[in-house]
């Protein structure tokens, strides 16, 4: 990768080992050669596997011997650009040790400079323009260096030796606050009375509150127009994030991490954490300082601050300070902001431990434009367009899928931009020219429309489900077959039915579906997303055979609209049939008073986990066979309900039936086709009592269970999927079926 400092490593090894020779780059990656004692070639070969620097990823070493040249010492050779094209760019990285002891030394130079970076850490991807990565095509050109920055510049001993971003306070980027003259002391002092101040960070704009101070956090959620979605908390460091959550050796590696995601975590009761910042979550996104203006402005405060994006809504989050004034001056009481402009808008990152491994749920700052590694090679490039909800593309060639950073909700026109100045841009980092493009089978998806719009390439559709599986597949280095169980909100079928709730037998070129939830209308079509009510009259029909038994509250709540609905369901007009898991989670969230109606994608069945009691472990019973039937889960639910049971009780027996049901189709479909491999995938698999559930119970029925961690099991990780299956149906991988259709059975 470019800007990891590697070349000066290897420069610096050179010297301490005594080997003469040269470092450079080429269009395979690195090169190295040497000439020395055996023993200083061994010393020279054990450190630069030992001793590399933190953000390099070294995928493999090869050697070969050579003749000696009689070199007397150790050179940096220049490089093309070829060369420096086929390295990769590196991802934003958090601020190093050896940098924050500068920023809090009075004695340093860069003492308390908020742009403070080294080849170790600092902006990346965000301020790159267009590779060879040289600072002329970052968003640093503007800053010509001082001679003494020049100097540590292009001294191969220093650690900025090549560092593009590097700078100081005579010659980088300067912070400004309106005209305050002491920007961070005035904004620290700002949020401690209860004011909100949007934030410039690495990737975009954040707004931010003092988290302790409930009025603050009010405010925020009322400008924003964000009602209910978790807000994300930085804390100074991992002694003060352990005071608000619960804390293991993953959570910690992941908090203190170079990438410096929000980690969610259990919440600890009784915290200083004000009700609005995560109302009714038991988790808490935490996150630590990664920018030297967050270490600045965390210690100037002194105490954790909310910082969530700088946005209205569900728009996209502002990241150029034209955009940042216009859209945030409404929400924010001041501007902390400077003039490094960010070139891609990036969104912080959000990871749980799970396993005792980091599964990432949505990729973005902090970890792209770094490659998932694949087993496979690419037979030909590929563009993975992805879905609508969540999207992400991916470029992938050879043995490396770019999957892009989270781009949103591709339905408005502003996010639909950066979608596809992303693939532009990304097609130019890594001189990829797709041969291949894959899209979802939905034909109003607008990522599928784009695919269609591209000229002289191979369109491959996707399955959104079998997206899903082959995606897990991918995370896992994996190529099945595998039972895939991909239970989401809603994907297009093969049958023109919306699905949700699939059980596939599936590898890498194809699936067969085996089983799924049984399909039931959603009355109104799209307005029963945003309208879990809409679900619970669907399911309750379907399991009272259309009498509903008196006093459930839910028809009580919609009585005027509900026999209207069912109308519309039962006659089939604009009610598309179902088989989504995450339309059952809505039916029985509504079931049980939860909400009628949602403020954001999945929040009735978020709220169902939040609400279930872990401790109650009876299940309510599902009839399983080729079709799953979820009425029945309904019908138990709602005899519960009618008998006055707790509904924590209800929600845990519910999800504990979910597990059953899953588990007890697993088992019929590992007797009928002998395989005992079990993928999961899909956004319902975020719930983590689900997820748990089915892990344990399958693995204690001696299955093997893949999950996701590198990819978001939601549809953020859909075009590594639909990338992956591009790849399998191309050229000679191809057994049988026809090159470029992927929708075909698996030949099982
Ligand atoms: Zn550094
Ligand atoms: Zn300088
Ligand atoms: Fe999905």
């Amino acid at each position: 990768m470019q800007g990891v400092g590697f070349r000066p490593f290897v420069y610096g090894l050179a010297h301490r080992t005594g080997v003469a020779g040269r470092v450079g780059n080429d269009v395979h990656g690195v090169f190295v050669e040497i000439e020395g004692t055996r023993s200083q070639v061994d010393a020279f070969l054990a450190g630069l596997v030992e001793q590399a620097p933190p953000l390099a990823e070294i995928e493999r070493i090869t050697t070969s011997v050579a003749a000696p040249t009689g070199a007397g010492d150790f050179t940096i050779v220049a490089s093309d650009a070829a060369g420096q094209r086929r390295t990769l760019v590196s991802a934003d990285s958090a601020t190093c040790d050896d940098c924050l002891r500068e920023l809090f030394d009075p004695a340093d130079r860069r003492h308390g400079y908020p742009f403070v970076n080294c080849t170790n850490c600092g902006p990346r991807f965000t301020i790159v323009r267009d590779v060879p990565y040289d600072r002329p095509l970052t968003t640093m050109a503007g800053f010509a260096m001082c001679p003494p920055c020049a100097a540590e510049y292009h001294d191969p001993a220093d650690r900025r030796f090549h560092a593009q971003p590097t700078c100081c306070p005579d010659c980088g980027p300067r912070l400004t606050l309106g005209d305050s003259t002491e920007p961070i002391p005035d904004a620290a002092r700002l949020l401690r009375d209860g004011k909100v101040v949007a934030v410039k960070g690495i990737g975009g704009y954040h707004l931010a509150v003092l988290a302790g101070d409930e009025s603050a956090a009010a405010t925020l959620r009322r400008r924003k127009h964000r009602e209910d979605k978790p807000f994300a908390v930085m804390v100074s460091d991992v002694d003060e994030a352990g005071r608000l959550c619960v804390l293991d050796g993953t959570a910690v590696e992941l908090l203190a991490g170079r990438r410096r995601p929000v980690v969610l975590l259990d919440r600890r009761p009784g915290t200083a954490v004000a009700p609005s910042v995560a109302p009714g979550n038991r988790q808490l996104g935490l996150m630590l300082p990664y920018s030297p203006l967050h270490h600045l402005l965390l210690r100037a405060v002194g105490a954790p601050i909310v910082l969530t994006s700088g946005n209205v809504s569900d728009e996209p989050i502002a990241y150029t300070d034209d955009d940042a004034a216009a859209r945030l001056s409404g929400i924010a009481d001041a501007l902390l902001t400077h003039d490094r402009p960010i070139h891609i808008r990036t969104d912080d990152s959000v990871v749980r431990p799970f396993l005792g491994r980091e599964t990432v749920l949505r990729r973005s700052r902090g970890y792209v434009p770094e490659p998932v590694t694949l087993r496979m090679r690419m037979p030909r490039p590929v563009l993975a367009c992805g879905a609508e909800l969540k999207n992400t593309f991916c470029l992938a060639k050879d043995r490396h899928a770019f999957v892009s950073h989270h781009i949103g909700d591709l339905e408005n026109y502003e996010t639909l931009r950066s979608y596809t100045e992303g693939i532009e841009h990304f097609r130019r980092l890594f001189d990829i020219d797709p041969a291949l493009v894959a899209h979802d089978l939905h034909p109003e998806y607008l990522s599928t429309k784009h695919a269609q719009e591209l000229a002289g390439v191979e369109l491959v559709g996707v399955q959104h489900h079998h997206a899903h599986i082959a995606s897990c597949l991918a995370d896992n280095g994996e190529t099945g077959p595998v039972i895939g169980v991909a239970f989401d909100g809603l994907g297009y079928g093969t049958d023109g039915t919306i699905w949700g709730g699939e059980f596939l037998l599936a590898d890498l070129r194809g699936f067969t579906r085996l089983a799924h939830l049984a399909p039931v209308p959603m009355p109104g079509g799209t307005a029963a997303i945003r309208q879990p009510w809409r679900m619970a009259a669907a399911y309750l029909d379907a399991a009272y055979d259309g009498t509903p038994p008196p006093g459930l509250e839910v028809v009580r709540r919609n009585e005027s609209r509900w026999e209207p609905a069912l109308a519309i369901a039962r006659r089939g007009v604009n009610s598309p049939l179902t088989s989504s898991a995450g339309r059952l989670f809505d039916a029985v969230a509504a079931l049980l008073g939860l909400r009628d109606t949602i403020n954001y994608e999945g929040q009735a069945a978020v709220e169902l986990e939040q609400l279930a009691d872990p401790a109650e472990r009876d299940a309510y019973p599902a009839a399983t066979g080729d079709t799953i039937a979820g009425a029945d889960l309904v019908r138990a639910a709602a005899d519960d309900l009618r008998a006055g049971v707790a509904t924590p009780v209800i929600a845990a027996r519910f999800h504990n039936g979910v597990v059953d049901a899953i588990v007890r189709t697993c088992l019929r479909l590992r007797d009928r086709t002998g395989i005992a491999d079990v993928a999961l995938s899909g956004g319902v698999f975020q719930n983590l009592l689900l997820l748990r559930g089915c892990v344990d119970r399958l693995g204690a029925n001696g299955f093997r269970v893949l999950t996701h961690a590198r990819v978001p099991t939601n549809d953020g990780g859909i075009s590594l999927g639909q990338a992956v299956v591009a790849a399998a149906c191309d050229g000679p991988l191809t057994s049988s079926g026809s090159p470029g259709t992927a929708a075909g059975p698996a030949g099982t």
